[in-house]
């Protein structure tokens, strides 16, 4: 019987996710004699225009060209996997989408005529159907591994929803939300980032991210900025308000929801009454 072919195709992205393919040592090995890698640029296959059972991207979809490769990958590709958060919820670079993208091209590059870019950026699931999303800045290898396991069973994959706090807690790590840490901050005043340390909670978003990290951030003193995606039945009103009881601005809790979910309509939603309420104090 054939080998199952595998591509892992790179859109607008830092190539992070891909190296948790790379980072799978000799499990890598393992999986290439189960699958058969035909396209994976960083490991030196390049074949994008194969037929394949499973496509794995990175990357959110940020030009008119990237609207027609991706319409393309999707007709040639059994299954079609977003790979972490950019792929998942346009990640990072959708923060520009917050921004005036037409204003910031004009400032940053002295010929601004030449950036062809949409006027926003979007996860993949904008544009085509997506089988499966795997969450994460970066994703991690036992993700990739377990999820190749099962599509190789013919099994559905399985990805817990339950909130990072439960795993927190399970390891018996701080409470960000509740002890007092050092914390620097980052307030950008007139495009410049001003560092700030002070003491207090930090604004974590455990309370609506799904678990399976590990709990890597709460680990090691810092609060999760929710790359694993949001939990089951998320509740973003009642964490904005217990924000809001700890002393944050309305525009610091709507910056922090919609760092890696600006694609999120109920994180949206109170970004937006956040913004109201403040403009309405001020
Ligand atoms: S999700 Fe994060 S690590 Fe992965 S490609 Fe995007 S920015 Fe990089
Ligand atoms: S995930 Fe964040 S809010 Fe939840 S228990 Fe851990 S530190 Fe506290
Ligand atoms: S703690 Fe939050 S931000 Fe940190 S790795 Fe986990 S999900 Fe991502």
């Amino acid at each position: 019987m054939d080998k199952p072919k595998i591509a892992i195709h790179k859109f607008a992205s830092c190539d992070g996710c891909q190296l948790a393919f790379l980072n799978m040592g000799p499990e890598l090995l393992e999986l290439a004699a189960m699958v058969n890698i035909v396209h994976f640029v960083e490991a030196g296959m390049v074949a994008p225009q194969e037929e394949v059972d499973i496509a794995f991207i990175e990357g959110s979809i940020s030009t008119e060209e990237d609207i027609e490769r991706i319409k393309f990958i999707r007709k040639i590709s059994r299954q079609v996997i977003s790979l972490g958060a950019c792929a998942s919820s346009g990640g990072l670079q959708a923060l520009r989408n917050l921004a005036d993208g037409e204003q910031w091209l004009t400032e940053l590059y002295p010929e601004p005529q030449y950036i062809q870019s949409l006027k926003n950026t979007h996860p993949l699931k904008k544009y085509i159907k997506v089988d499966f999303e795997v969450w994460g800045c970066p994703v991690n290898a036992g993700q990739i591994k377990q999820l190749i396991s099962s599509l190789l069973l013919g099994a559905k994959p399985q990805q817990t929803r339950d909130r990072l706090c439960l795993e927190c807690k399970r390891q018996q790590r701080v409470c960000t939300l509740v002890v007092k840490n050092r914390v620097v901050k980052h307030l950008v005043v007139k495009h410049l980032v001003v560092k700030q340390q002070e003491t207090g909670q930090q604004a974590c978003l455990g309370p609506i991210t799904a678990a399976g990290c590990g709990a890597l951030c709460p680990s090691v003193g810092r609060a999760c900025y929710g790359c694993y995606g949001l939990a089951d039945n998320p509740e973003p009103h009642a964490l904005s308000m217990r924000l809001e009881g700890l002393g944050f601005i309305g525009r610091e809790i709507a910056q922090k929801l919609l760092m890696i979910h600006s694609y999120e309509e109920s994180l949206q939603k109170e970004a937006q009454q956040l913004s109201t309420k403040q403009r309405d104090i001020l």
